[in-house]
């Protein structure tokens, strides 16, 4: 690990404009499990399953079966930012970094204080009224704990759906992403096998033209052959710590 470290931090001294990429893997540590991982859901019920139901027209025509199946699998108990995260968003307060782009819809980047965080498939702790008149938000508790099991807006009675993309939806923030992740001149991707798109089309999109692609993964991904440097490690908040800690 010592020569990765060593390596990694160079390339983030030399870089004037790091972006960092995270996916599930990230937040592993914080006690969310990841999707394809051992623990993961896809692995327990088939990615077929999963993929039918978080789904936007499962979800319009079935919101009693998407939420019984919601408050299951997606509902965790609080969980606090990992080393990782705290790592970036003292990167980032330091100028070593530029922001960091999501799939996570776990909030832990901006509590861990990260200030320039895309999150492209939304966050679990808002809820928002289904009725265009209306689109009033709730935060989670309101949701947990409401006492029948599809949750409803307390003024025009609406369904609630929590803020993240399912699958049938746009990414949010599209063009914001995409522009960040093709500005860096070294990209650091860290717990996504980047088998989701479309980010991983835009990572796919700068390894074509920039050579300082980044992957910081347990286990294989579909862009280690484009890496300039692959670490694979499940330690990813001490890997961090180290680099840090040279970089001060
Ligand atoms: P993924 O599940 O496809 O891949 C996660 C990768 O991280 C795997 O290759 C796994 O081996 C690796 N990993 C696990 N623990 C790690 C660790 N400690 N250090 C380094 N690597 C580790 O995740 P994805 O590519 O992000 O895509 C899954 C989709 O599911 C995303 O769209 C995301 O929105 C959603 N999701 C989000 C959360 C969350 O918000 N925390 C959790 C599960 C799934």
């Amino acid at each position: 690990m010592a020569s990765d470290v060593d390596r990694l931090a160079g390339l983030i001294k030399s870089s004037n404009y790091t972006v960092v990429v995270t996916g599930a893997g990230i937040s592993t540590e914080a006690g969310i499990p990841d999707f394809r991982g051992e623990k993961g859901i896809y692995r327990q019920l088939g990615e077929d399953r999963v993929m039918r139901i978080i789904n936007i027209d499962f979800f319009n025509r079935h919101p009693e079966e998407f939420y019984e199946f919601y408050r299951q699998y997606f509902e965790f108990p609080p969980v606090t930012p990992s080393q990782a995260h705290y790592r970036l968003a003292e990167m980032e307060a330091d100028g070593l970094i530029h922001g960091i782009v999501t799939q996570n819809i776990d909030n832990l980047h901006q509590l861990a204080g990260s200030k320039k965080v895309i999150p492209v498939h939304g966050t679990a702790n808002v809820f928002i009224c289904q009725n265009r008149k209306c689109r009033k938000e709730y935060p989670d508790d309101y949701v947990k704990n409401y006492a029948e099991t599809v949750p409803r807006c307390k003024e025009c009675n609406g369904v609630l759906k929590p803020d993240v993309v399912l699958f049938g939806e746009n990414i949010k923030n599209y063009m914001d992403a995409r522009e960040m992740i093709l500005d860096a001149r070294l990209l650091i991707v860290i717990g996504s096998s980047l088998t989701v798109y479309p980010l991983a089309g835009f990572v796919r999109e700068f390894s074509t033209s920039f050579q300082d692609l980044v992957i910081i993964n347990k286990g294989p991904t579909a862009m280690d052959h484009a890496a300039l440097l692959k670490i694979d490690t499940g330690s990813t908040g001490q890997l961090l710590t180290e680099v840090y800690r040279q970089l001060k």
